[in-house]
């Protein structure tokens, strides 16, 4: 069996991997350039992507920004999973609220803004702490400005002059003041049948998730079966197939949802050592039309990512229980460079892991790490 997958990054790269005991080849498309690559190597394969596509089993995405008029290639061959609407639901703002709304399902208070002096109008209508975010293109805090008090909105205003409001809207958010961030990452296939991974608490620095914690801890049933209902009422909603990540805020017990992930997501990556089966494979299982795998977690567990940097410690391994997951790709500033997951029997453990994982790795990209053990602990 085959599957193409769009996006040539470390999703394309893990599905591979996942896709090898199965024996299903993961092919990867290049959307810069059009080519079918290798997606560990890059190394372009013998094969045009017409070809690629014709052969393949089922068609995928391992990121919501690819150009429409690939999606509408793959969307034509009916082979491709999730749906075209469903992935831009995830690469549009204005279409991610409109479905949050259209469904009932909890979210921060908004408004779409297509001329820039409405945005008067959101703090009146909104309150004068606001996020303001692109509605396309924006990942890991990009294209994003916070106002937090009344007096930056005309410097706001300026940087946001340059931007062409009727093409691409600006989303405009309440600051929600949230207890914290968690994930709840599922899985659906052909049949409608779903099974969701546990809650992830996630942490976050400068807009980048850097830690994640599966189970997330102190989640009550009640709050869980919340977010398994939430998970299933958009699934159902798009008729998805696949590995789909919902982004939640927890306030209280109750969720509100900040963004949907049509893919496999960083939030999931524990699953590769936390669970009988990662997100990886079950994605792939889904696209195929196999049986999914058991989502729950076998014990706490952790990921972390190695943000911007390469000259680390391999010694880290020494701690049993933990992984290196690494891309391979040239170091950039805050670009996710690999990961490391860490299982352990007790939350304490699973400190205590963490902690010792600290003598290895530059505090500055960290800067999280520390203090998320010592919590755990
Ligand atoms: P990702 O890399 O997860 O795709 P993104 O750039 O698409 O990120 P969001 O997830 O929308 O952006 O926002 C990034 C982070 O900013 C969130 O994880 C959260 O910490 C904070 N944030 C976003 N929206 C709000 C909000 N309405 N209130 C408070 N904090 C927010
Ligand atoms: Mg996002
Ligand atoms: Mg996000």
């Amino acid at each position: 069996m085959r599957v193409l997958v769009y996006g040539a990054g470390q999703l394309a790269q893990m599905m591979y991997l996942a896709g090898c005991p199965l024996g299903i080849e993961v092919q990867a498309v290049d959307v810069g350039n059009d080519t079918v690559v290798h997606p560990v190597s890059k190394r372009p394969l013998d094969t045009s992507l017409a070809q690629a596509i014709e052969s393949a089993d089922a068609l995928t995405v391992e990121f919501e920004h690819v150009p429409e008029r690939l999606l509408e290639d793959a969307s034509k061959t009916e082979k491709l999973s999730p749906s075209m609407n469903a992935i831009l639901v995830g690469a549009d703002r204005v279409r991610e609220k409109r479905l949050l709304d259209a469904l009932n399902v909890p979210n921060a208070a908004h408004q779409v803004v297509t001329y820039i002096d409405e945005l008067e109008d959101c703090v009146s209508a909104l309150g004068d702490k606001l996020i303001i975010k692109a509605s396309r293109d924006g990942y890991d805090g990009y294209g994003q400005w916070r106002l937090l008090e009344e007096g930056q909105l005309p410097e706001i205003k300026q940087a946001l002059s340059n931007l062409d409001l009727n093409t691409v809207p600006l989303v405009v958010e309440q600051m929600v003041n949230f207890d914290r961030e968690l994930s709840l990452v599922g899985v659906r296939d052909k049949d409608g049948d779903i099974k969701v991974y546990p809650l992830a608490e996630n942490l976050h620095h400068q807009g980048q998730l850097h830690v994640s914690v599966a189970p997330a801890p102190h989640v009550t049933d009640a709050l869980q079966k919340k977010a398994e209902e939430i998970f299933r009422v958009l699934a159902e909603g798009m008729n998805y197939v696949g590995v789909l990540a919902v982004e939640m805020f927890q306030c209280g017990e109750e969720l509100l949802v900040n963004e949907l992930a049509p893919r496999v997501h960083n939030s999931g990556h524990w699953s590769m050592s936390g669970s009988d089966t990662s997100q990886f494979e079950n994605h792939l299982r889904a696209v195929v039309g196999l049986p999914l795998g058991d989502t729950s977690a076998r014990g706490p567990s952790a990921m972390v990512n190695i943000i911007g940097c390469s000259s680390f410690s391999r010694d880290l391994l020494k701690i049993s229980g933990c992984h290196l997951h690494w891309y391979g790709k040239t170091v950039r500033e805050k670009r996710k460079m690999g990961h490391i997951n860490v299982t352990a029997d007790s939350y304490q453990a699973l400190g205590e892991k963490l902690e010792a994982l600290c003598q290895y790795v530059p505090n500055e990209y960290f800067p999280k790490l520390g203090k998320e053990a010592r919590k755990l602990k």
